[in-house]
């Protein structure tokens, strides 16, 4: 795993909760496998999209994910930005469908799946934040993350995906 030394500075431990753990992250087995591929195709830059379905309590329920552009084309590890068209065309599509927007996915290219001091200055509450390490082209291990009421810390959440692969 490839942990660049800021991963390791102060700011970067003091925005994780290291005990706490909030809710599950229920996810289908092939749209994880869909994050994956995407986090691989658009190596080396960061590649982010949405997460679809529904809360229940401290529970994410996934059924679909879609890709966004990443309006940042920086190559740095720990800047993406969502494309807010991109974001409003979906938000819209949703409506009256029973689903919506509840969580952001993104790769953190040849870097950790921990989040970054700038992942949390764009972090909402209540949303879940799946980040996705890959290493040298492939994808590597995925982390999910929701901010704390007090919006200064992420929690560890847990990923279930659905049984079966
Ligand atoms: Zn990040």
């Amino acid at each position: 795993m490839y942990e660049p030394e800021r991963f390791r500075s102060q700011a970067y431990q003091e925005i994780i909760d290291q005990s706490a753990v909030s809710g599950h992250l229920n996810i289908k087995q092939d749209c994880l496998e869909r994050m994956r591929k995407e986090a691989e195709a658009g190596y080396p830059l960061e590649v982010c999209g949405l997460l679809i379905g529904t809360v229940t309590g401290q529970d994410w329920q996934i059924s679909d994910i879609r890709p966004v552009a990443n309006l940042n084309r920086e190559r740095a590890a720990d800047r993406f930005a969502l494309d807010p068209a991109g974001y409003q065309a979906i938000d819209r599509e949703l409506r009256g469908t029973g689903s919506e927007i509840v969580g952001v996915y993104h790769s953190h290219p040849d870097c950790p799946a921990r989040p970054s001091p700038t992942d949390l200055e764009s972090a909402w509450e209540g949303f879940a934040y799946p980040i996705i390490s890959v290493c040298d082209g492939k994808a590597a291990e995925i982390l999910c993350w929701s901010v704390n009421s007090e919006g200064d810390r992420f929690c560890a959440v847990n990923i279930n995906h659905g049984g079966h692969s």
